[in-house]
């Protein structure tokens, strides 16, 4: 079987070739077209499409650059099958450095698969969709923690899909929180219609932060290692894993007091039932609010600004077995394991 070009509305992209797209999603107050990047690189031999997108929130760069790393800096000789590299898929929230659409402040992951005739962040949803999205074989969706907070290195996937299970898994992420999403989430529309995806959360918005976008490169040489559109690469063990299930808004502790708030734990970190995970005092510093871990687990998302109302999230612990923790112990401990191997919201 020989390698198929890659059509789509305005062109075509032979086997062997790689195009840079300015494709038009919508239009500005003054007429002039909002295009959202995209590189189609189409492999010499057959195999898979896959899609990469980042920046669906506009101010979450981290997946930005690992998809502008994988469009552009890696070898595209070697690859089996069909690239679809999308760096920013929200380009009026990215211009803004705004997480949401600034025309009417909606949520863009809300808005899959979209329609031709609806509101704005609908019709920009399903010009990336119909076009680009629902043509692949399977997806990876880069996000970062809402602004204010960060998120360890980790995917969230539909477990109870095994096709998005053996997705999840490849990428080699120590966590996979399993939820199946909310409706109009890319990740929920695409696994719905058969396109397995995931969501990798890493970090925060508005920055590059080096290690995590390193990490991420490796999960998805992982992930194309798996779908042999690199069939020379190995898929990666990252040592530990823990599926978490049943995750839900219970697992985010929260402030009872405002306040300011020094952090003792890091992003990633075990902590043991009664550690303390931060300290939330007044302006005095004469009254203190020691907030501790009500169950031993891992800290997945963390308060990056250190002010709160009551009711602020402050940290999303979640909950391990014995056998991981004793895992992720071991690898603590472990100078062979290279740093990040425990790295230090959200859809
Ligand atoms: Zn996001």
């Amino acid at each position: 079987m020989d390698a198929e070009p890659f059509v789509y509305e305005g062109g075509t992209v032979p086997p062997g070739e790689t195009e840079h797209v300015r494709f038009p999603v919508s239009e500005t107050y003054l007429g002039d077209p909002v295009t959202t990047p995209v590189t189609v690189v189409v492999g010499e031999q057959p195999g898979p499409t896959v899609f990469l997108t980042a920046a669906v929130h506009g101010d979450e760069l981290n997946g930005v650059e690992v998809v502008r790393e994988v469009a552009q800096e890696w070898d595209h000789e070697e690859v089996c099958g069909t690239l679809l590299c999308l760096p920013v898929v929200n380009t009026l929230g990215f211009v803004a450095q705004e997480r949401y659409l600034p025309v009417q402040d909606r949520d863009l992951n809300r808005a899959f698969p979209g329609k031709s005739e609806s509101t704005s962040a609908k019709r920009i949803a399903h010009r990336v969709y119909e076009q680009f999205l629902s043509k692949c074989d399977f997806g990876l969706d880069f996000h970062t923690s809402t602004r204010g907070r960060t998120n360890m290195f980790h995917v969230r996937a539909d477990m109870s899909d095994d096709e998005v299970a053996r997705l999840a898994r490849s990428f080699g992420t120590n966590v996979i929180i399993d939820t199946e999403g909310s409706e109009g989430m890319l990740r929920h529309e695409l696994t719905a219609v058969g396109v397995p995806t995931i969501t990798v959360e890493m970090g925060q918005a508005h920055r590059f932060e080096r290690p995590l976008i390193d990490r991420a490169l490796s999960g998805v040489e992982s992930v194309f290692a798996e779908y042999d559109v690199y069939p020379d690469r190995e898929v990666q063990w990252p040592g530990w894993r823990t599926v978490v299930s049943g995750w839900d808004e219970k697992t985010w502790l929260r402030a009872d007091v405002g306040g300011i708030v020094e952090v003792h734990a890091d992003r990633g970190d075990l902590v043991n039932e009664g550690d303390r995970i931060c300290t939330i005092t007044n302006p005095f510093k004469t009254e203190k609010t020691v907030v501790t871990a009500p169950f031993t687990g891992i800290v997945v998302g963390l308060l990056a600004n250190p002010v709160v109302y009551p009711g602020n999230p402050l940290c999303h612990l979640v909950s391990v077995e014995t056998d991981v923790r004793d895992a992720v112990q071991l690898h603590r401990t472990d100078p062979a394991t290279p740093a990040g191997g425990l790295p230090a919201d959200d859809e």
